[in-house]
């Protein structure tokens, strides 16, 4: 595989010319993936060729490989108001040094993206960042993410938004979600759920379970999380009496339960999506105990989650912050049925949350510290260790990163509900990658300002070598 860069130019620049031969092109919007070669010039896939027979040979997945740009459904940039945490500027950097080149910020801000005056300072520090990759935006549902009166929510679907949510919290009351579910689908939107019935989780620190009890951390029952769903998705029932194109997409879903309440939705014909992020698919609750190893090998031949004292793989100290996040790490049963989700379906993408904190909201006693797991760099990484343990096919991975998001967004999305992919003749939006490169994700080598990753000090394949967003340079490794 060679990859050619006529000229090295910087974040922002159109990409004059680029050639990439011998590399395996994965096409979610044509279904198509195998060897081939492309051309950029003048920031355009001007070619793209796919390799067959002898000029195929020696060209596999395990190497270089090229996919259109990764959607991120569920990001939180923190610009206005907790910038010592992320700025819109360090978020799209860290956006594209993992390969997405269109990003939803979540309005759960300071002040609350609950009118169109924050969405032009969000916009703004954007265009200011003179980053390429796009950001888009969701509005808050209920004015100030309060939970009592409705944000404005036909000006915010005026002034572009793509769907709107409390995230951060669930929309506690049933009859204010209900309106906003009818008022935004009248509006074509979705409402963005994060689904979780405080009144089971007041003080809870950590999937409820074996790992808690041990640890002596109060739990937060996977009950919550599927109440909620059923809530929420017996309430879309009835709104689409009314409204017909009301729509739900419910985040960062985690437990098997909840997910086969979706599956169950879909069957019956609901319009329902829904994510599952990369941390709930590759690790799980003994993580806080100090185990490092992936999901699939916590899981045993029983169908049971392991036990990491017997296991003896205690590898890190306990109560490491950074695995505080919410919903919480679960088991290895639902880790594995988040994974079973991606392949069947039923989730139709991979959100990162990726949720960047301060040192000082962190490095304090866990079940004070601050949820949120700093992920959009480390994505790939963890959701490629599936692929590579066989639990995920890599071209339903990328599907659930590209054409799985933009379907989701319907027609907000930058390439509309049914992107073109990986074809001649349009604005060159894509990554680069190289499975066989492992690069160690270190505080300094994450761009994002969030540097509480529980994976600090670990190996990760899927290095990012180039992300181009809309014909022009985003992201370029130092050395690729
Ligand atoms: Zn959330």
């Amino acid at each position: 595989m060679t990859i050619d860069v006529a000229a090295r130019s910087s974040v922002g620049a159109r990409l004059a010319d680029l050639e990439i031969s011998r590399a395996w092109l994965v096409d979610p919007a044509s279904g198509r993936e195998g060897p081939g070669e492309l051309v950029v010039e003048d920031g355009v896939l001007v070619a793209v060729t796919w390799l067959e027979g002898a000029e195929a040979d020696g060209i596999d997945a395990s190497g270089v490989v090229v996919a259109p740009g990764f959607i991120d459904l569920h990001a939180h940039l923190r610009e206005p108001g907790n910038e010592d945490a992320e700025t819109v500027a360090t978020g799209l950097a860290a956006a594209a040094h993992g390969g997405f080149t269109t990003v939803c910020a979540m309005p759960n801000t300071t002040p609350a993206l609950d009118e169109p005056s924050v969405l032009a300072r969000v916009r703004e520090a954007a265009a200011a960042s003179g980053s390429p990759v796009k950001l888009l935006a969701y509005g808050a549902v209920s004015a100030g993410r309060a939970g009592e009166q409705l944000a404005a929510l036909g000006e915010l679907a005026d002034a572009g938004v793509v769907g709107f949510s409390d995230d951060g919290a669930p929309v506690r009351s049933a009859t204010l979600f209900r309106n906003a579910l009818a008022y935004a689908g009248m509006l074509g939107l979705p409402i963005v759920d994060h689904p979780e019935d405080p009144t089971l989780t007041e003080g809870a620190e950590a999937n409820d379970g074996l790992i808690a009890t041990v640890l002596g951390l109060r739990g937060w029952p996977a009950a919550a999380e599927t109440g909620s769903v059923a809530r929420d998705l017996a309430i879309l029932d009835d709104v689409l009496r009314d409204v017909p194109g009301a729509r739900l997409h419910l985040t960062h879903l985690s437990t098997a339960a909840s997910l086969d309440l979706v599956r169950g939705a879909k069957a019956a014909g609901l319009p329902v999506t829904c994510d599952v992020t990369p941390h709930h698919l590759a690790l799980t609750e003994e993580w806080l105990a100090g185990a490092r190893r992936w999901s699939w090998e916590a899981l045993g031949d029983d169908g049971a989650a392991r036990d990491p004292w017997r296991d003896g793989v205690i590898a890190a100290v306990p109560f490491d912050p950074a695995v505080r996040v919410n919903p919480p790490l679960r088991s290895a049963v639902d880790a594995g049925a988040c994974l079973a989700a991606l392949a069947d379906g039923t989730a139709d993408a991979i959100a990162t949350d990726h949720a960047p904190h301060t040192e000082v909201d962190k490095a304090v006693e866990f079940g004070q510290a601050a949820s949120g797991i700093s992920g959009i760099e480390t994505a790939i990484g963890v959701i490629l260790a599936a692929v590579d343990a066989s639990r995920l096919p890599l071209a339903r991975a990328i599907e659930a990163l590209t054409t799985g998001p933009a379907r989701v967004l319907g027609e907000r999305s930058p390439g509309g509900p049914q992107p073109r992919g990986l074809v001649e003749g349009q604005p060159a939006d894509l990554v680069v990658f190289d499975r066989s490169a492992m690069w160690r994700v270190t505080a300094g080598a994450l761009a994002s300002k969030g540097k509480n990753s529980p994976l600090l000090g670990r190996d990760l394949a899927a290095r990012v070598l180039l992300t181009v967003a809309g014909g022009r340079i985003a992201y370029e490794a130092p050395d690729a």
